[in-house]
């Protein structure tokens, strides 16, 4: 496909769980997929709504960091290749990370069946379908997780989760310009001691993160799953500092 053919067709990114921690009655842990080049962000317990979006034949999943809430869903990966068969699945991470999750997910008296994956270690930048890039930097978070920056000719998005914001943050200058930023905001201003404490974020430094980077459009997931609301975080204070700003639900389908 010529290139200026490729960087008219939209990307589409699919958030297939929200929230953070534990699931609720409206939202599954953090899960994103692009169905259009195979690849997937993170693994909670959404990733068993996979198989109804899959197109490839192929799958790579990239982990931020091996906390529960997002590698979980490794272990419905048999459901999800029920729905849509599946010729390959790789799993991308951080050495320390993955070596976490197979001894301990995967170990016998967890999980007692042999993965239907490879592990792999993250390159530093990995060729996506469509001529695109994918490239990690290191975020504060306790453990360590890390930022995916996406970009193909024409269309760039970045993901930022498990990490206290800061438009000072040295992970500001890797997500400049993007098309979209999908950030997590567990919590609102109201909680901000709270999210420095527990290495996560809120309302006003993940919208002025958005804005100092300069993006395109900003969407919060990774949302306190205490709270159910249409509204759990305050989205008017986060667009009072960053006009283009959406709470992320499950299932919505982004396009950039
Ligand atoms: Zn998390
Ligand atoms: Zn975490």
């Amino acid at each position: 496909m010529p290139q200026n053919t490729l960087s008219l067709t939209p990307m589409r990114l699919i958030l297939l769980g929200t929230t953070g921690y534990h699931p609720n009655d409206r939202r599954h842990t953090p899960c994103m997929l692009l169905p259009e080049c195979g690849a997937m962000l993170d693994a909670g317990t959404a990733v068993y709504r996979a198989g109804e979006y899959l197109t490839l034949p192929e799958l790579d999943i990239f982990l931020t960091h091996a906390h529960l809430d997002h590698v979980i869903g490794l272990t419905y990966m048999f459901s999800v290749m029920h729905a849509h068969p599946l010729k390959r699945v790789t799993v991308h991470g951080l050495p320390d990370k993955l070596a976490a999750v197979k001894e301990h997910l995967f170990s016998d008296a967890l999980f007692p069946t042999k993965p239907p994956f490879e592990f792999r270690p993250l390159e530093d930048s990995f060729a996506l379908a469509g001529g695109g890039r994918l490239t990690h930097f290191p975020l504060e978070h306790h453990g360590g997780s890390i930022g995916l920056r996406l970009d193909w000719p024409g269309h760039s998005m970045a993901y930022i989760t498990d990490t206290s914001a800061s438009p000072t943050a040295p992970y500001v200058a890797k997500i400049r310009g993007v098309d979209l930023l999908v950030h997590e905001c567990y919590f609102g201003d109201d909680q901000a001691e709270w999210a420095r404490k527990v290495a996560h974020s809120h309302t006003t430094p993940v919208a002025q993160v958005a804005r100092a980077a300069g993006v395109k459009r900003l969407v919060l997931v990774h949302l306190n799953p205490l709270s159910v609301a249409d509204d759990p975080i305050g989205i008017d204070t986060a667009r009072a500092i960053f006009a283009n700003t959406e709470l992320g639900e499950d299932r919505m389908e982004l396009e950039f």
